[in-house]
């Protein structure tokens, strides 16, 4: 049919980063080229699901000379890296922006054809930093990687998807452990960075009933001093290129080889590239969610405003607000990787007039966003992923509603919430298995039920039930909502409760359940 010659395309914008400009080209191109919505990722990017064969230049090229790559949005090579979208003025928060631009610069493919193919060969992107340069050709530093034309992909790209995040500590709305390398910022005592503490291994796809897949949290790997970031990097990645299988998608990602190897043969493995040893991991304290949500001071004498999106699909009442906030104001946008916008630098004499166009499109008003919505996330699914097995983005809405009545009849009280993330396959897009329930389409219109996350994204749920139908989804969250009620520790969440209750207990509370 007609499906057949659809496109969906996939942006690049570091750290989540939308100059307004792009932002308004994206919100024409949906209604022109497009399905009239515009898709938040949870890798802080734009899809556009719909556009035609013929159109696909046309449209490549508004994004590109509006400065939105799409350069390896997709494929075996590294993704669009993600930072805190936040855009605090603080001195940890630029830099791991910055670092996380370097990254996918000093990762991006070289290869002049992608400007051939798209726009004619002409040149649009800007120049490069000189660190980044020198991280990607310098072979003088100590350093040891082969000699390659494609310095960092080598001849053959990379065995699979390969997936970066830089944060500061405490901030985890990126999902820090889920990546292949998660990357923090590490200051001293005046707030001034010294360097970075890298996790790796961390990923979330797997393949129903192959217990040898699975997802894995990244663990601590070293310190590094700032001014050797990118070799770290760029080490790891090569690291991963020479020694990852190739033999079988399957256990591609990175996280199986260091599961293969333990992390200290990685390790040595990794600084025979680097050329130095790693120093020891420093400590960090407690990680927390963070939505950003609502008004908030930069830091710079400006405001910024989170507004939340429903699985970041935005359309309809919603998108002409937005638009006309955003145009009116010129502001630059960023999307975070809760699949949600962040509207930036804000005059505070423009804050009323931007909180009335934006409550009068249903948006900015907490009390009507059920708290279960805020930290809740699918992924696209049904109709528009060719890995589709159940609903997930067109799903949740009605299971969150059906979540929240169970909460209401045990008697759990509105403001408490849970992580509750859904996703059409295993593959594990809106990272189900960090949830504290999560669902993840297992067959036509039946979900396994994972448990065990937490609130701030450190702990892997695991698989508690398979095949549960949607029309039966009660008969699981009523028995487990109604002894986390009435069996909770002070403050426990429903994850924390679920991990220490234990399965074997938690299967005799669903199965005498009536
Ligand atoms: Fe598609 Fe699966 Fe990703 Fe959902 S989790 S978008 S169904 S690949």
């Amino acid at each position: 049919g007609s499906k057949s010659y659809q496109f969906m395309l996939r942006t690049k914008n570091p750290c989540g980063k939308v100059p307004n400009k792009l932002y308004l080209v994206m919100d024409d191109l949906a209604d022109k080229f497009g399905i009239g919505t515009l898709r938040l990722t949870t890798r802080q990017t734009f899809q556009l699901h719909g556009i035609l064969k013929k159109n696909l230049k046309t449209v490549m090229r508004s994004i590109i000379k509006n400065m939105g790559s799409t350069l390896g949005a997709c494929g075996d090579l590294n993704r669009n890296v993600l930072a805190p979208a936040a855009p605090y003025t603080k001195k940890e928060y630029l830099f791991s922006q910055v670092t996380a631009e370097n990254i996918a610069s000093l990762l991006a493919p070289q290869s002049g054809a992608y400007y051939d193919i798209w726009v004619d060969g002409e040149k649009i992107m800007s120049a490069e930093p000189p660190e980044v340069i020198a991280a990607r050709n310098d072979n003088s530093n100590g350093t040891n990687f082969p000699d390659s034309p494609e310095p960092i992909y080598g001849t053959q790209y990379l065995p699979r998807k390969f997936k970066i995040a830089v944060t500061v500590p405490t901030d985890n709305s990126v999902d820090i452990l889920t990546n292949d390398i998660g990357i923090v910022v590490v200051s001293d005592s005046d707030g001034e960075p010294q360097g970075f503490n890298i996790y790796v291994g961390g990923g979330m796809g797997r393949t129903h009933r192959l217990e040898t897949t699975f997802p894995r949290l990244g663990e601590p790997l070293g310190y590094v001093p700032k001014e050797d970031i990118l070799y770290a990097v760029k080490a790891i990645v090569v690291t991963q290129r020479e020694n990852g299988r190739r033999d079988d998608r399957k256990y591609s990602r990175m996280k199986y080889l260091i599961n293969e190897w333990g992390i200290e043969k990685f390790r040595s493995a990794v600084e025979q590239y680097y050329g130095k040893k790693f120093e020891s991991f420093r400590p960090l304290p407690e990680w927390e969610f963070r939505s950003y949500l609502g008004w908030h001071e930069q830091g710079d004498g400006a405001l910024f405003c989170g507004v939340h999106v429903d699985n970041g699909r935005i359309g309809g009442k919603m998108k002409k607000a937005l638009r006309e906030v955003i145009e009116n104001y010129n502001l630059n946008v960023r999307i975070t990787p809760n699949q949600n916008l962040i509207l930036c630098d804000i005059r505070h004499s423009w804050r009323e007039p931007i909180t009335t166009v934006l409550a009068q499109a249903g948006l900015l008003e907490p009390r009507y966003v059920d708290p279960l919505n805020i930290t809740a996330m699918a992924c696209p699914s049904l109709p528009l992923c060719p890995l589709a097995i159940t609903e997930a983005e067109r799903g949740i809405p009605d299971i969150l509603k059906r979540a929240r009545a169970v909460l209401d009849k045990v008697g759990i009280q509105y403001n408490e919430s849970v992580v509750i993330r859904v996703t059409g396959c295993p593959n594990g897009c809106a990272r189900p298995y960090m949830a504290e329930l999560g669902f993840v389409g297992d067959g036509p219109n039946s979900y396994q039920v994972w448990l065990g996350g937490t609130p701030n994204q450190t702990s892997l749920a695991r698989c508690f039930l398979n095949r549960v139908k949607n029309q039966d989804l009660e008969k699981v969250l009523e028995p487990l909502f109604y002894n986390w009620r009435t069996k909770r520790l002070q403050g426990e969440s429903f994850g924390r409760f679920t991990a220490r209750i234990g399965f074997e207990k938690l299967q005799e509370m669903v199965d005498k359940w009536d």
